[in-house]
């Protein structure tokens, strides 16, 4: 996996633009010199390996536009398990969060697969909800995990429309003219498999849709030849809540961007994740506030409060999220149930939170994600005054749990 940053988007400049073309090549192209004939060849080659690895131009990535720590550059390509603690919050006796008596109705719009900068693919599912006019999305990793209500029948659609929409099976690819072809054939072929082996999908002839019954019950090796629990099979969740500046702008304010990066390290890699994962990505700015408001938080931290103290002058309260949005598009998914998942977050109140009124979804267990900065001992991940302080009102105010222990 290389180390792109999050931003290096062939948006930002286009491939082989002509100032990719530099004075010195011009140069060579006349004088014929054979140090020049190196440099050229050497730039070719190095044209070919990019090409050959899917990776943009070096000309996209302008240092201008990198700040020195961009969040998530330095994330560690090695695959190593995740720190996870198991949770039970049905034993749990501390006081439960305010949740909302009914779950939101939500319906995935439509999805589509999106290669990324990492060389892994994503699932990008846009949802509607019947609370809000926002898109909220869920970034999904691996083909176990699929949207019931992207999948069921909508009346007078044709085989176009739910190809359009995202509601088909394996690939899209020229000419394909039915969402269902692969289906039935994938059908025929894990008909005969799953006498063999019992936790490959499964297809439910009555309304069409896929039912993946994954196995949550193996035991997989770690790359140190440790092997883990059941739960290392379970799929990966993360509730992210959507940060402009921290995520597009390179703010080193917040850590966002990196958490979102390092998720999704996390899901794409199989031998980390061997079931998947989602990020349910929802659009509540600021934590609920709107990018304006936090803007003038942030001038208020600059006149020496903590993000805490700013909230409260802004007379917003510390955490406006609600969870249950994300509730509805983890059951939408196929992550509610027994089963369980494991969620990715540094914040113990968010595992009952996502759990949902009726504990709809269960959290098996909580892993951890600590800030690369303090895990690298500060030679990877964001270095700024702004987010120790960030970091540190984050444990003693809003009792995250960072510790590495
Ligand atoms: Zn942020």
């Amino acid at each position: 996996m290389s180390n792109l940053p999050a931003h290096a988007s062939p948006a930002l400049a286009p491939l082989y633009s002509p100032q990719a073309s530099s004075p010195k090549r011009i140069d060579g192209l006349e004088l014929t010199s054979s140090a020049h004939e190196a440099d050229i060849q050497a730039g070719q080659n190095a044209v070919t390996t990019r090409a050959l690895r899917h990776e943009p131009p070096p000309s996209i990535i302008s240092p201008a536009f990198t700040p020195p720590a961009t969040p998530g550059f330095s994330t560690p390509s090695h695959p190593r398990p995740p720190r996870s603690t198991p949770v039970d919050t049905s034993q749990s006796d501390s006081p439960f969060p305010n949740l909302v008596d009914t779950l939101p109705a939500v319906e995935c719009d439509v999805r589509a697969r999106i290669p990324t900068t990492t060389g892994h693919e994503m699932w990008l599912h846009v949802y509607r909800n019947n609370i809000d006019s926002k898109e909220h999305l869920a970034i999904v990793f691996g083909n176990n995990i699929r949207s019931r209500s992207l999948d069921s029948e909508r009346p007078g659609e044709t085989e176009l429309d739910r190809m359009t929409r995202g509601a088909y099976v394996g690939r899209l690819y020229p000419g394909r003219t039915s969402s269902r072809v692969e289906q039935i054939k994938r059908v025929e072929g894990t008909t005969l498999r799953a006498k063999a082996k019992p936790d490959i999908r499964e297809f439910e002839k009555s309304n069409g849709s896929i039912v993946t019954s994954a196995s949550s019950a193996s035991s997989t090796s770690s790359e140190s030849g440790d092997v883990l629990t059941s739960n290392f099979a379970l799929p990966l969740v993360r509730i992210h809540s959507e940060c402009y500046t921290g995520e597009t702008v390179w703010s080193a304010r917040c850590d966002c961007g990196e958490q979102l990066d390092e998720a999704a390290r996390l899901m794409a890699d199989p031998h980390l994740s061997p079931s998947g994962g989602a990020i349910i990505y929802l659009r509540q700015e600021g934590r609920g506030i709107g990018l304006g408001e936090k803007l003038k938080a942030y001038n208020l931290q600059d006149l020496g409060n903590d993000t805490y103290e700013a909230n409260i002058m802004l007379r917003h309260p510390a955490d406006a999220r609600s969870y249950g949005l994300a509730t509805a598009m983890l059951m939408d998914l196929g992550l509610s149930g027994e089963k369980g998942i494991r969620l990715l977050t540094n914040n113990p109140d968010k595992v009952r939170a996502v759990e949902g009124p009726g504990r709809e979804v269960v959290v098996k267990e909580r892993v951890a994600m600590i800030p690369l900065a303090w895990k690298t001992g500060g030679k990877a991940g964001i270095r700024s005054e702004e987010v120790e302080k960030y970091l540190s009102t984050k444990i003693e105010k809003f009792k995250h749990m960072l510790s590495q222990t």
